[in-house]
């Protein structure tokens, strides 16, 4: 049966992506929300909103009974997940299942196997995706540790399986910390993610982020869109992703997008996933999977010109990809900028009322965002409160047109990371496309 009415599990810029590309296909939205969120512009778009629980995530946006009870209160049919919150939670998905409630996402198996890290490079390894050199699966004795470590070469970083937003790593120099900092890592990860297992992997000294967009129909078939580069990164949490990489040919493109894509076929994968890379020297290495919707998920739209959710929701109801492999072109490039109320300077949130906004406009010019005047930001979520996405034919055009739009771009009330933007579009560095996940770091560090 097709899917009618879509409860949309998660708030935001996401929600709106996800509430409009369903309102184009002529299927209604539930929008859930905290009682921090009444007033936010997903709840005030939908067709319908249900409050499910009080500000913290874990009683609201987390809370799997509230947000099943809501699908059915309105007889949801489907239910996406968006990014972040419950996305890459395999048991919520099975339970969406179990409720005869179509989930717009990956099997749920495939969400478990790649949401553990060391699962994810045993399989990646065995479709045939490059590996960053590391430990075969979890490690715990440090002295097998050491050995590895020896053999692949100092400086390792220490990796928690069940990591995620760059949180649970720990880079390693030599044999004298080894030990103390497998610990650590082993007892942060377990504080943060409940769960203690650590990898080994080499320590890349100066790579590029670069990630592959691939979708499956679930049932053998699957296609790449690209890769996107994000290596401009804070914290390991990008900041700016553009598409295609500036360093990317698109002979290497077509020969690693094909090797990305037979994998998700061989895996049977369904929807949107992406594979992520760290790439140097011209090599690239698998680091992990993600089984959902990216941030920067349309910077590869703006290329390709495909509706990535329409393709999730679709698949998910039962139908082919609307696109086959030869027919998706690279047109042009697109860069996004994410925008987080936060200070400039110190990164500290700067939640609270919005007394203005005006969005940037234009031709090529998307603002994706939940802001209005008025809008009073929760400090209980994440501080990325806008995206603005802008395509040019050109990488010079669209730097071009990304500066007027932020010129254009208006937000009053709070401190936005609008500014490091502009002055990071005239660097010359990000300019002429050589930077490295390094390089952000460095820079902002200079500019201090
Ligand atoms: P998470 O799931 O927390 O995002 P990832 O495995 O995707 O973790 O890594 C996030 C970022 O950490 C990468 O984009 C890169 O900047 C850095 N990183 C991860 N593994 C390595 C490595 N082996 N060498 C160098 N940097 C790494």
């Amino acid at each position: 049966m097709a899917i009618s009415r879509i409860l949309i599990a998660n708030r935001g810029e996401i929600a709106l992506r996800i509430h409009r590309a369903a309102h184009e296909m002529g299927i209604e939205t539930v929008a859930v929300h905290s009682t921090a969120d009444a007033d936010a512009m997903h709840v005030r778009l939908a067709d319908r909103a249900v409050c499910i629980g009080p500000p913290a995530a874990r009683d609201s946006y987390l809370n799997i009974p509230a947000i099943i009870s809501a699908a059915e209160v309105t007889q949801a049919d489907a239910i996406h997940p968006g990014y972040g919150f419950l996305s890459e939670n395999a048991q919520f998905a099975e339970i969406v299942e179990a409720h005869h409630i179509t989930w717009i996402g990956p099997k749920p198996e495939h969400i478990r196997t790649m949401g553990d890290k060391v699962e994810a490079k045993r399989t990646a390894g065995k479709l045939g995706l490059p590996l960053v050199p590391g430990s075969d699966g979890a490690i715990t004795d440090p002295v097998e540790a050491g050995r590895i470590a020896a053999e692949i070469g100092y400086p390792v970083i220490i990796k928690a399986a069940s990591g995620g937003g760059g949180r649970g790593m720990k880079v390693c120099t030599g044999p004298h910390e080894l030990e103390t900092l497998m610990l650590q890592a082993g007892s942060e990860a377990k504080a943060a993610f409940g769960d203690a297992t650590v990898y080994l992997e080499k320590y890349l000294g100066n790579p590029r982020h670069i990630e592959f967009q691939i979708f499956g129909d679930g049932n053998g078939n699957a296609i790449h869109l690209g890769e996107r580069d994000c290596s401009l990164q804070r914290r390991h949490q990008k900041v700016l992703e553009e598409a295609p990489s500036p360093v990317i040919s698109s002979d290497e493109r077509a020969r690693m997008g094909k090797v990305v894509s037979d994998a998700m076929a061989g895996m049977g994968y369904r929807g949107a996933g992406t594979i992520e890379f760290l790439w140097e020297n011209g090599e690239f290495y698998f680091i992990e999977m993600n089984t959902r919707l990216q941030v920067e998920h349309p910077v590869t739209e703006a290329i390709t010109g495909v509706d990535l959710v329409r393709e999730q929701i679709r698949i998910a109801d039962g139908k082919p990809l609307s696109v086959k492999q030869e027919d998706i072109e690279f047109k042009g490039h697109a860069i996004e900028c994410r925008i987080n109320a936060e200070d400039p300077e110190t990164f500290a949130p700067s939640p609270g009322l919005v007394t203005s906004y005006h969005a940037a406009g234009g031709m090529h010019v998307r603002v994706d965002s939940g802001l209005y005047a008025g809008y009073r930001i929760p400090p209980y979520y994440d501080s990325m409160i806008a995206k603005l996405i802008v395509y040019g034919r050109t990488r010079e055009g669209c730097i071009m047109r990304l500066r007027r739009a932020l010129e254009e771009m208006v937000i009053e009330g709070v401190k936005t990371s609008i500014p490091m933007h502009r002055k990071l579009l005239t660097d010359p560095t990000f300019l002429d496309g050589g930077y490295t996940i390094k390089y952000l770091e460095d820079w902002l560090a200079d500019a201090k």
